[in-house]
């Protein structure tokens, strides 16, 4: 295992090994196509629970470069659905979990982690130049900052979420252009509200999340065929899945579709 080429407590720079022959079965599927897969750059807008189950899955297809970004620390109620171990208890999410991602590789990725919320890196001026984001946050502050940045800069973002109940979630990707997530949810606009500490959460419903939301990833980046751009899962029922085409809401102050009179 290749180690740091530098390592600070606020910031993080790793890189995985190739291993021959890793990625054989993938060539197989239709659309995939690994030279581009592995030159393509994803920034990770949280380290804890979604993502846990996101970038693992990433390093594993071997991609080019991930950037992880959370200010949180590692507790001991996150090792039942997180991606650490009880010696990362005290760690910034972002540093543990790009540390944690190394022995998944099975390309030279480039691994970056921030000890930083995302509102904090675009206010520093952090390069968060990339391919796509995906935002695995648990507010809506973040989502939105989200939103309105990687908007602005022509950068395609897959948000998701999970109920607090931890029975559904959802998976939301904001294309370069169209409808945004303020168009899904008219309301996160101006919801300031953090969720409470304590919410139950589980790796399930994570894990099912978290498998659309890296498939969403591959369609964004190659010709893997979509034709949603909200899809919803619910473990206890069936009936409560969802996919649709979220269309542009006139009005929405992040996105600004243009009507016409
Ligand atoms: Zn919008």
């Amino acid at each position: 295992m290749r180690r740091a080429s530098s390592v600070s407590q606020t910031s993080i720079r790793l890189k995985g090994e190739v291993v021959a022959g890793a990625e054989d079965r993938q060539h197989m599927i239709a659309g995939f196509s690994q030279g581009i897969y592995s030159k393509a750059s994803v920034c990770c807008v949280g380290a804890g629970g979604i993502i846990s189950h996101i970038a693992p899955t990433l390093c594993r297809k071997g991609i080019g470069r991930i950037t992880l970004i959370d200010r949180d620390i590692v507790e001991p109620s996150n090792l039942n659905r997180q991606r650490f171990y009880s010696s990362d208890i005290g760690k910034n999410k972002a540093i543990a979990l790009a540390e944690n991602l190394v022995p998944e590789c099975i390309a030279a990725t480039d691994i970056y982690g921030y000890a930083s919320r995302l509102e904090e890196a675009i206010a520093g001026g952090l390069d968060l130049t990339c391919d796509l984001a995906v935002c695995g946050v648990d507010n809506n502050p973040a989502r939105i900052a989200a939103s309105r940045f990687f908007r602005s800069a022509g950068i395609p973002v897959v948000f998701c979420a999970v109920s607090a109940d931890a029975d559904h979630g959802y998976v939301f990707v904001q294309e370069r252009t169209g409808s945004c997530i303020a168009c899904l949810f008219p309301d996160m606009v101006d919801d300031d509200r953090f969720p409470c500490p304590g919410t139950p959460a589980v790796a399930d419903v994570l894990q099912a999340v978290g498998a659309l939301a890296v498939y969403a990833v591959d369609t964004l980046l190659m010709t893997r065929r979509r034709v949603w751009n909200y899809r919803r899962i619910c473990l206890s029922d069936g009936a409560g899945d969802g996919v649709a085409t979220v269309l542009s809401r006139e009005s929405c102050p992040i996105c600004e579709p243009d009507f016409g009179e």
